[in-house]
């Protein structure tokens, strides 16, 4: 028990400090910055390849010597890591030697773009992710005196659920529960709010329904894992009467981007993740759409080097005039997922379909399933594209279907076994597709 809590206090305290270090580094001149992200990619990359059975493979196949890895040219030599060698290779080839596995914090992404993939957090460098959660919480102003609640969503009938301490807590619940978020907010007082975008439109707009005020006005809101359209921003910004910050990240690799209060892009979390863009194997130019390549530069157990999120992005070298001094992702593709529309014509955010119980992210289908997409036709029936070897029985088609309808109502669900499924302008990808009118934003 006492090397338990020994452990404890020693992750809160590197946890502090690398925080520290990050806000101070923020605003350090961006050259020096660029040196100490070349630091630490080299270290990790040296650390993957003598460690990572995966990455030893990989690099001596492609004969690149990770020791002479000295230039963002000689970065750019390195192949790309994929989704789908994750996928293939964890746990066993991609965690790092002496790693135990049941020690880890396992996760799934949400998978904003394809199919879910799980990664693993030794303890021993969950500190770092943490640190960096809480620099884009106090980068937009929600300090350790700040209350903020994330809300996670969760599909109508599951346990409401809050867990948390010290200012910061996460709410688990449908945003449909109206009445248990209204308790939560009269009783939490929270200064900020986080969470996806569909979320805070579909919960704003039953709020307002019933003519919610927020007994203590909200002073921010960060949304993430969704697209933030500024159409979707002035409506946020509407719904909850409070400014509204967009942080871009993936569960692999924490967060890696968020705004300031100019608002001009999304400051790259330099000390944290080397991002590239790439457009047609070469980097981006400024203001040119490019693959988002990142190397999470804190995750030693599962180390992420030069890996391809699936996303899309536009950056700016200019500096800011909040004084950070790290470029800024303009805009972000690739995030994009329509809502959807009940039989009955109700709004339906798409990441209902994407939760902890979907079929989707869960055996037997998971792992047989390549890529899928839900798309909805005009006259609110569904087809479900997937893209398998495998065949898929007439079970998993009656789970799916059960699934979808008893979010959708009574609607047709057919399903189509395809090749593949395209992607759209600068590859980008959505897992859901509504052609169903819509009439607002708020069923956008
Ligand atoms: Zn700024």
């Amino acid at each position: 028990m006492f090397f338990k809590y020994l452990h404890i206090i020693k992750q809160e305290i590197k946890k502090a400090l690398y925080l520290k270090r990050l806000l101070r580094n923020s605003i350090i001149p961006r050259e020096k910055l660029k040196q100490i992200q070349m630091e630490k990619f080299k270290k990790i990359l040296v650390h993957a390849y003598e460690n990572v059975p995966f990455y030893s493979d990989k690099y001596n196949m492609a004969g690149i010597d990770p020791y002479s890895i000295n230039t963002t040219d000689d970065i750019s030599k390195i192949p790309i890591l994929t989704k789908e060698e994750i996928r293939e290779n964890f746990p066993d080839k991609i965690l790092s030697k002496g790693i135990n596995l049941d020690r880890c914090i396992i996760s799934s992404t949400s998978g904003s773009t394809t199919i879910p993939l799980q990664y693993a957090v030794s303890p021993s460098n969950q500190y770092a992710r943490d640190a960096v959660h809480e620099y884009v919480h106090n980068f937009v102003g929600c300090t350790k005196h700040h209350k903020l609640v994330h809300l996670i969503t969760l599909h109508e009938g599951c346990c409401d659920k809050v867990e948390g301490n010290r200012n910061r807590y996460r709410v688990f619940s449908s945003y449909k529960n109206v009445d248990f978020h209204i308790k939560l907010f009269n009783k939490m007082k929270p200064d900020f709010l986080k969470a996806c975008t569909s979320y805070l439109i579909a919960l704003g707009s039953l709020l307002e329904d019933v003519k919610y005020d927020f007994r203590k006005p909200l002073t921010g809101i960060i949304t993430t894992g969704e697209l933030l359209t500024l159409q979707m921003k002035n409506e946020i910004e509407r719904l909850f009467n409070t400014e509204v910050f967009d942080s871009y990240g993936a569960g692999e690799t924490a967060d890696l981007a968020c705004e300031c209060d100019m608002h001009n892009g999304m400051h790259e979390i330099m000390e944290h993740a080397y991002i590239e863009i790439i457009c047609d194997g070469k980097p981006a130019i400024d203001n040119q759409a490019g693959k988002i390549i990142v190397t999470d530069l804190d995750n030693y157990s599962m180390p992420i080097i030069r890996y391809d999120v699936g996303d899309v992005a536009l950056r700016s070298s200019n500096l800011c005039n909040c004084g950070s001094t790290s470029p800024l992702l303009k805009k972000i593709y690739g995030r994009f997922q329509d809502f959807l529309m009940s039989k009955n014509g109700e709004l339906i955010p798409p990441f209902i379909l994407r939760g902890g119980d979907s079929p989707f992210n869960n055996e037997p289908l998971c792992s047989i399933l390549d890529k899928y997409q839900i798309f909805q036709n005009s006259d609110r029936s569904i087809t479900v594209f997937l893209v398998t070897n495998s065949t898929i029985s007439n079970e998993i088609k009656n789970n799916l279907t059960r699934f979808i309808q008893d979010r959708l109502g009574d609607i047709n669900v057919s399903f189509e076994i395809v090749e593949d499924i395209p992607s759209e302008n600068y590859g980008k990808f959505r897992f859901v597709i509504s052609k169903a009118k819509k009439e607002s934003i708020r069923n956008a």
